[in-house]
């Protein structure tokens, strides 16, 4: 550099953004964003890091691809619906109906008459016809969002009856009984963690009830010597039933046999089920509550609903993921086994061939926190030396792998099998970028938020 002050060298800011691609970004991400990044790399050419003669080159390559910091990461983990990932990725249809709704829309117009139309409606219906037992459904903001209208409705200033060992931790710190005496209901605990009868439930119905309720375990699971009582047997009380079934299977489902499903558990005699949206229903965010026409019309009609409500985005979703094709997690809770090894061994042989010590593994996969706790899926995976997981999970496509037994396996069952060439790219990416590590040069790149050209 011939010993010049670098700082001399940095090309102006005003100039830069001249470059048209440049220039289109800042109409795309705002001008700010755009300057961000400019500024970042102008900092690489002062510490010496980047010829200045790269700076405009680097700024648009180092251009994120929306203005929100979100960023789409490849769920290799073998776990298919992972709340650190989001929970369930949307169908394309569910993505196209939520762009088409994104703009104004028809949310609560009858474009027929001209008059005020019911929000919901479509998603609502779609609900109704994919269970046939459900009489009457509302759409909430999430399953505890669901919980906290029935108990604030049916059961401020009264009793809820649960079963001790259905008193659950969802994650991350929250608790069902919290929020459920957050609402000013009382919880009358029957039965002991690992055991409780009928008979427990019935002594403590009283005129103080509000109603019974029933948690699906849908994390964990209670061996040996234990009991619960079925929605069938609790229907016989004079008191409504509300099953918090979690998951959001809406019928049966051969794979995971014993989690529980809305059509079953209405037709079982529950009043109500509440369950997610984004778990193996395999939507948006959402809390469905299905059931009672009369019990639902009082939960449409308190004034808590409103704060509860869901946008036009995810009426649209949810609408589009039920009345359109399989979502992606029921494709993966359905993948054919043998087409997963069959994907695993070409990736390895396509990875192999760029002298990546690359092989496939047979792999067990989960449903994760979605439920299904317990099950096993038989699946299949890429198997990598552990290295690999952190340069995966900081590249350009950040791929989120599983760490087992001291190896990066990349699980293929959560994955559609257009998601192989995408991984193909990211793990020659990282070989190269280890490679890098090694020269001592990926350290700096990676401070400056920068990854290497493939
Ligand atoms: C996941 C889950 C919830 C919470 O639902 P969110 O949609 O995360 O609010 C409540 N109950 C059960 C049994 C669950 O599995």
């Amino acid at each position: 550099m011939g010993g010049d002050d670098p700082r001399r060298q940095v090309p102006r800011t005003d100039d830069m953004l001249a470059d048209p691609r440049l220039a289109e970004a800042c109409s795309r991400l705002g001008r700010p964003l755009v300057k961000q990044v400019i500024a970042g790399v102008q900092e690489l050419v002062r510490t010496g890091t980047l010829p200045p003669g790269d700076v405009v080159e680097e700024s648009a390559r180092a251009l994120p691809a929306t203005a929100a910091t979100l960023r789409p990461v490849v769920n290799a983990t073998g776990v298919l619906v992972h709340t650190n990932l989001g929970r369930a990725p949307l169908s394309t249809a569910a993505v196209t109906a939520l762009i088409a709704a994104s703009g104004t829309t028809d949310l609560e117009l009858d474009l027929a008459t001209g008059r005020r139309g019911r929000r919901g409606k479509g998603a609502v219906d779609a609900l109704c016809a994919a269970v046939a037992a459900a009489q009457a459904a509302l759409i909430v903001n999430n399953g505890a969002a669901a919980l906290v209208l029935v108990a604030t409705a049916l059961a401020q200033g009264k009793e809820i009856i649960v079963a001790r060992g259905e008193l659950v931790e969802i994650g991350d710190g929250f608790r069902i009984p919290d929020l459920l005496v957050s609402t000013g209901a009382r919880l009358r605990e029957v039965g002991t963690t690992n055991r409780v009868a009928f008979e427990d439930y019935a002594a403590a119905v009283g005129p103080d009830t509000g109603f019974v309720l029933k948690v699906h375990p849908s994390n964990f699971v209670v061996r040996g010597f234990t009991s619960s009582v079925e929605v069938r047997r609790l229907s016989a009380l004079a008191v409504p039933v509300v099953a918090d079934v979690g998951s959001g299977l809406l019928v049966p489902h051969p794979a995971i046999p014993d989690e529980p499903d809305v059509q079953s558990t209405l037709a079982a005699g529950a009043a109500l089920v509440t369950a997610s949206g984004d778990k193996l229903l395999g939507g948006p965010q959402s809390g469905l509550i299905l059931g009672s026409p009369e019990l639902v019309e009082i939960l449409r009609r308190h004034p808590l609903a409103r704060a509860l409500r869901v946008d036009k985005l995810t009426l649209a979703a949810l609408e589009a993921t039920l009345r359109g094709p399989r979502p992606p997690v029921s494709q993966a809770l359905e993948a054919d086994t043998d087409r997963l090894r069959e994907r695993a061994r070409r990736l390895a042989a396509r990875l192999q061939d760029r002298g990546i010590p690359a092989s496939a593994v047979d792999s067990a996969a989960r449903v994760g926190g979605g439920g299904a706790p317990g099950v096993s899926l038989a699946s299949a995976a890429v198997s990598l030396p552990s290295a690999y997981a952190a340069a995966l999970r900081t590249g350009q496509q950040p791929v989120l792998a599983r760490i087992e037994r001291d190896r990066c396996l990349l699980d293929l069952r959560a994955l559609d099998p257009q998601t192989d060439d995408v991984l193909h790219v990211a793990v020659t990416a990282a070989q190269l970028s280890m490679a890098a590590a090694v020269e001592g040069e990926a350290a700096t790149l990676n401070q400056a938020g920068l990854t290497r050209r493939d």
